[in-house]
């Protein structure tokens, strides 16, 4: 099964997307996690795609064929895209390289999602996400599982945040209306708990 994951930032897509990676063995590849990992191991790719990530502004499409091709590769269980595509060439790119068999949207507004954006922290050392909004660590700022210390991404800040949230609109909007053309977008209220959401997905997956 090779599925895509949609929404705008914070809509809680990466969160799902692990959770179906536990339940089933697919595959989870978040574009934004290959870029971040290529930033701290300074690789000539990190260094060239975070002139664009510490801006808010999408890195440009060659970067990213270079990270997913890779990704895509290693994938032979299944895979669940998160983070891509997010405009129209990158829909072509992915229609010329894997068969999609559900798309799936976490639909969310965008207030909800800036609050959401503003909440999050991560482990600086094991990177698991937490959300200080409804994903809390049972002691402030120190991860559950390792110890380390939670921060915040350098890109949460305001400019950032509104200019992601810019080109969700302009230009992965575009994606998903051809999706929704097609009758391939399946859309999910993302302004519920985790399990539930979850189980909505597993639902639309047995069908
Ligand atoms: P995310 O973790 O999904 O918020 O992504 C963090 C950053 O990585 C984005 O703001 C972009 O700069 C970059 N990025 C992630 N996915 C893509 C993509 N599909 N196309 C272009 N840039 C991307």
């Amino acid at each position: 099964m090779n599925l895509v994951m949609m929404g705008i930032q914070g809509c809680g897509k990466g969160t799902q997307a692990e959770l179906l990676e536990q339940h089933f063995g697919w595959r989870h590849i978040n574009i934004g996690n290959l870029f971040r990992s290529n930033i701290e191991r300074q690789t000539e790719l990190g260094k060239e795609a975070s002139k664009y990530t510490e801006k808010g502004e999408l890195v440009p499409d060659e970067l990213v064929y270079e990270v997913i091709k890779d990704a895509i590769r290693k994938a032979d269980k299944g895979l669940i895209l998160d983070g891509f595509p997010r405009n129209l060439a990158q829909h072509e790119f992915l229609v010329e390289n894997v068969k999609i068999d559900k798309v799936f949207l976490l639909d969310l507004d965008t207030e909800t999602a800036i609050k959401r954006i503003s909440s999050r922290r991560h482990c600086e050392n094991c990177k698991r996400d937490y959300n200080l909004l409804y994903n809390k660590p049972k002691e402030k700022g120190v991860c559950d599982d390792c110890g380390g210390n939670l921060v915040q991404r350098k890109d949460d800040n305001e400019e950032a945040v509104a200019l992601r949230i810019e080109k969700f609109y302009q230009e992965t909007g575009k994606v998903i209306d051809l999706y929704r053309k097609q009758n391939k977008l399946i859309s999910i209220n993302a302004d519920q708990g985790i399990q539930e959401i979850h189980r909505q997905i597993l639902a639309e997956l047995s069908c």
